[in-house]
């Protein structure tokens, strides 16, 4: 059999690869993990995690995902800054093209999660930074005693909405329907909220102003109407999109997207699974991406273990 230069090869550092490059270096693979940016995902960016169990207070994003970072690396996984270009198949060997080399490997796992999805309306791109964001812990405190909308009604936006409460002045919720989609708990928290206002019915059509954001259109779903709702910053939480452009025609989507696996993490390509939100899972939490990436890390180590 050819050697490769890994057995398992991890796309992705945020908690679902994290967990299942702890669970491999910890069953002493030849592994590594290669992210893009910095080792975290999306929990980076959310100030207070309350529903990841063992934290009976809560935990900040930031320090939950440095803390399963440490411990991956005690257990010895190398964690490379590196992006993913391309990937072949040679029989059962995975051919990985980095930025400036190529590895090789017996297993994949992708966990490469998702991102925010953009709202694809006027000047958005333009003001991206100067007034619209999708990072609550990162761009609240700039706008501490300032006007700001929230578009969306899941989970992320209603959660970040009563977060950004901490500095703004008034909150408009703004939601294209006329329920919130996010969980009761998180719902009841923000309708009592004095800061809030939620406008319900209403999409964003086009965002506006000079050097900065100054004002945005909405319409009216249900009359049609439009209305400029002057605010400073505009926060864009309307789903997430899974990263998963990269892969081309490598394993099956869903349609809409989203890696197809089985119950043992095992994507159409024999050795390469999928784990944490870039997969099809009926629920994206930290929870689940630590579970799917402990199932890959040892679905893994099974199929490596079937050529020895
Ligand atoms: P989500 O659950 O998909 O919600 C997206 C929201 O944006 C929905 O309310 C949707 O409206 C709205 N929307 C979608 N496209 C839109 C558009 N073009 N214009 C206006 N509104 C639009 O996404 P998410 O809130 O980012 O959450 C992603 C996943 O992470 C979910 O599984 C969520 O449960 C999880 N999460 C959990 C927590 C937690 O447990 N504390 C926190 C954050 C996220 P409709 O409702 O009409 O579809």
């Amino acid at each position: 059999m050819m050697t490769t230069d890994y057995e398992l090869v991890i796309i992705g550092g945020g908690v679902a690869g994290l967990t299942a490059g702890m669970y491999a270096a910890r069953s002493q693979l030849k592994v590594i993990l290669i992210e893009k940016l910095m080792p975290g995902g999306q929990i980076l960016s959310s100030d207070w995690v309350e529903n990841y169990p063992g934290f009976p207070e809560g935990i900040n994003g930031a320090d939950l995902s440095q803390r399963t970072a440490e411990q991956a690396i005690r257990f010895g996984l190398p964690i490379q800054s590196d992006e993913v270009l391309g990937i072949t198949l040679k029989d059962h060997i995975k051919i990985i093209q980095l930025s400036n080399r190529i590895i090789t490997t017996q297993a994949l796992i992708i966990a490469t999660g998702a991102s925010p999805r953009k709202l694809n309306v006027p000047g958005e791109d333009n003001f991206f930074g100067k007034g619209v964001a999708t990072c609550a812990t990162c761009d609240g405190p700039f706008y501490k005693n300032r006007i700001v909308a929230a578009i969306g009604g899941g989970d992320t936006a209603v959660q970040e909405s009563a977060y950004l409460t901490r500095f703004v002045q008034k909150l408009y919720l703004i939601h294209r329907r006329d329920e919130l989609r996010a969980t009761a708990i998180l719902q009841e928290r923000i309708k009592t909220n004095p800061k809030i206002e939620i406008i319900w019915n209403s999409v964003v059509t086009e965002v506006h102003g000079k050097d900065k954001l100054e004002s945005i259109t909405l319409q009216n779903t249900k009359t049609k109407t439009f209305q400029e709702v002057k605010v400073d910053g505009c926060f864009v939480w309307v789903g997430i999109i899974p990263n998963t452009q990269w892969l081309k025609q490598l394993v099956a989507l869903d349609s809409t997207g989203f890696v197809v696996v089985n119950a043992n993490m095992e994507t159409s390509v024999p050795g390469i699974y999928a784990a944490g939100d870039v997969r099809n899972t009926p629920l994206r939490q930290l929870a689940t991406a630590v579970g799917d990436g402990a199932i890959a890390a040892v679905s893994a180590q099974h199929y490596i273990e079937s050529f020895k």
